[in-house]
């Protein structure tokens, strides 16, 4: 799999390119203010986008969402309950301190687990609720091979957890969401959260902090 991370100031927020290696297919997840050096890895890999992915609808996940379809022609996706934060972006923005720009509209909604292909590869999706009512796991990998790699959004950090103290959160749903659903992966798979480095579900499960006590 073709994976590039990019994050930009002033949120460095990951954002990802994900891609087939046979079929030159591809996703972008969580465009944000590194859009320009997605969109170059895009290219530098001579990538056709299927999808705009995101993972929530937090201000710093999606700013980017704009210019990304005006260059990829893709469309855009994310869980229903999150649309109330993506309608809200400039009044996140106003909350932060920051003049966010509205952006397209949403196209499509994940209803279900998917999978959304590109290539060889697809992404299924776990709805993990807690740091906002929308946040989703992506789970990439080969359609042939039980292996799959975690996007996680800022559902679960190296070594902390997503905040949820912004509207819709809630501390017992993030816990039970990390438990339930990303603590059900293999211990060596390994996790992309929207900040910061990778982990793994193992790594987490032994040492992180939040999950400990
Ligand atoms: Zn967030
Ligand atoms: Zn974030």
């Amino acid at each position: 799999m073709i994976l590039e991370t990019r994050a930009a100031p002033p949120f460095m927020k990951n954002g990802f390119v994900l891609g087939c290696e046979e079929t030159r297919e591809g996703v972008v997840i969580d465009p944000g203010d590194d859009v320009e050096l997605l969109l170059a890895a895009v290219k530098k890999h001579g990538l056709s986008i299927c999808y705009i992915l995101l993972t929530h609808a937090h201000l710093d996940h999606f700013p980017g969402v704009g210019r990304a379809k005006e260059v990829l022609g893709a469309p855009v996706v994310l869980h229903r309950d999150d649309n109330f934060l993506y309608e809200a972006v400039v009044q996140q923005g106003l909350a932060f301190g920051f003049d966010v720009a509205r952006q397209p509209p949403v196209d499509l909604f994940y209803d279900g687990p998917g999978p959304w292909a590109f290539g060889r590869l697809s992404a299924w999706v776990h709805h993990t609720p807690g740091h906002c009512p929308g946040g989703v796991c992506l789970a990439v990998g080969r359609d042939d091979c039980s292996e799959k790699t975690l996007f996680v959004g800022d559902t679960l950090f190296a070594g902390s957890i997503g905040r949820t103290d912004l509207p819709g959160g809630s501390l017992p749903t993030l816990l039970r969401s990390i438990r339930e659903v990303l603590f059900s992966f293999p211990d060596e798979t390994v996790v992309y959260s929207g900040h910061g480095e990778a982990t793994t579900i193992g790594r987490e499960k032994r040492t992180n902090p939040f999950l400990n006590s």
